[in-house]
């Protein structure tokens, strides 16, 4: 049995920043992880990946001054670099491959039996991110088995399709850009089935969409605010990531649906309510952008006044295919990538603490069970706000010094 006075469980870039401040304060701790270091961003991106946030709103605390200070994008190898370059920087002390069977209360404060051997710790961080286990609908199972299937995590570039032309399920950030790379680069007829979608400004006041939701999910803390120039949208790395959207799809030729329904042997339903989705997302958009005012307005958040504005990418309603059956055979489909996104999985968390929908119950991130914590999670979150994206590496930090600063509180009492 190994004790340690905290054991933060998953070594993403939450779980390193709450090494970096548990280091500050001289806390001894040890991070579990179930892969490898950063396996997300290791192993769980396509090939052709680029941030939706830019560099500016990447916060690592001790290692800023190495990230350029700019609205450019990274890619996925110029992020995996900095993330290692952060992993170096904080050298935490780490466990890897490690599965964690059951973690339960015991006199000392937690066991964990794990298939490495039994730990103890008096705290214990869960920083295992947002994005557990892909999520395929039940639909899925009934898709004929000679079609090729496979979750956006697995996804890495038009290679891995079989023949035929592509669906892809899911009008998030994924499914976006998946269907406009699949559509450059294999000229096929690529089906993009979008669902309930909940917009965001990809600029609002000159400043990156991203950054609004992250104020509005309650973090405030990082570096300054910075804005949008004219300049920005004449730099082709600016330009083309601010346009992946379902208006470029559809100026490229993807061809888009409503939410996937159902399959009936060899016909894909869909359903028939795409405007009205439309619709549903530019009210949402609208309803966004009034928080966003009335959170400028009580915080006396200092913006300019938006000239640069980008989030008018509406879809031309008159170009859209209001088709809602595909026959597999006759469209000549092969595939389809399904980008619906993730589930969190806590079975492994032996204690009374989670909601009927398998939910940690945390007031500002700290779990009604004593001494145990979510890193990332449950911040004043605005409720009304229904994005599943309310923390990026622009609020980790501010999570993870939160997170150690009750841990602080508590061994204090
Ligand atoms: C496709 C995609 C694109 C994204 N793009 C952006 C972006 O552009 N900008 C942005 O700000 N954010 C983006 N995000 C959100 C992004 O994941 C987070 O900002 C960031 O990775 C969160 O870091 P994290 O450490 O909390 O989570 P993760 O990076 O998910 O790390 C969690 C770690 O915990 C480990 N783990 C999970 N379960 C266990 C367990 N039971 N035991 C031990 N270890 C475990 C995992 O293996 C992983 O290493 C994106 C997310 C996805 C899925």
């Amino acid at each position: 049995m190994r004790y340690f006075n905290t054991i933060v469980v998953g070594g993403g870039p939450s779980g390193i920043t709450c090494s970096y401040h548990l280091k500050m304060n001289n806390i001894e701790h040890l991070i579990i992880e179930k892969g490898e270091m950063l396996q997300t961003w290791k192993y769980e991106r396509w090939d052709s990946f680029y941030l939706v946030t830019p560099n500016w709103m990447t916060n690592l605390p001790g290692l800023n001054h190495e990230i350029p200070y700019n609205n450019e994008y990274m890619s996925k190898d110029e992020i995996l670099r900095v993330f290692e370059c952060y992993l170096n920087f904080v050298c935490p002390n780490y466990m890897e491959n490690t599965n964690i069977g059951r973690i339960s209360k015991c006199e000392e404060g937690y066991l964990l039996e794990t298939d490495q051997g039994k730990f103890m710790a008096k705290h214990i961080i869960i920083a295992t991110g947002m994005y557990n286990n892909p999520f395929f609908p039940g639909i899925s199972e009934k898709i004929p088995k000679n079609i090729f299937q496979m979750h956006s995590s697995d996804y890495r570039n038009p290679d891995q399709l079989k023949p035929g032309n592509v669906v892809v399920v899911g009008s998030g950030w994924s499914g976006v850009q998946i269907a406009l790379e699949l559509r450059k680069l294999t000229g096929r007829d690529i089906y993009l089935s979008i669902g309930s979608m909940t917009p965001l400004p990809t600029v609002y006041r000159n400043v990156n969409g991203v950054y609004w939701l992250n104020r509005l999910s309650g973090f405030k803390k990082g570096k300054a605010i910075l804005s949008y120039h004219l300049d920005d949208f004449k730099n082709d790395n600016i330009a083309n990531k601010l346009n992946q959207n379902l208006k470029q799809c559809q100026m490229k030729g993807v061809q888009i649906l409503g939410r996937m329904n159902d399959v009936e042997e060899e016909i894909l339903i869909f359903s028939d309510s795409l405007l009205k989705s439309i619709e549903d997302a530019d009210d949402y958009l609208d309803q966004v952008k009034i928080r966003i005012e009335e959170h400028i307005a009580k915080e006396k958040v200092e913006v300019s006044s938006g000239t640069l504005d980008h989030y008018n990418n509406r879809l031309d309603l008159d170009l859209l295919n209001r088709i809602t059956e595909l026959d597999l055979d006759r469209n000549k489909i092969g595939n389809i990538i399904w980008c619906t996104g993730f589930k969190r999985d806590y079975s492994w968390i032996d204690l009374p603490i989670f909601n009927e929908k398998g939910l940690p119950k945390v007031e500002d991130g700290e779990s009604i069970s004593e001494n145990i914590y979510f890193c990332s999670l449950g911040l004043k979150v605005d409720n009304k706000l229904k994005s599943a994206f309310g923390v990026g590496l622009f609020a980790i930090n501010e999570s993870a010094e939160r997170t150690v600063q009750m841990l602080l509180d508590n061994t204090m009492k």
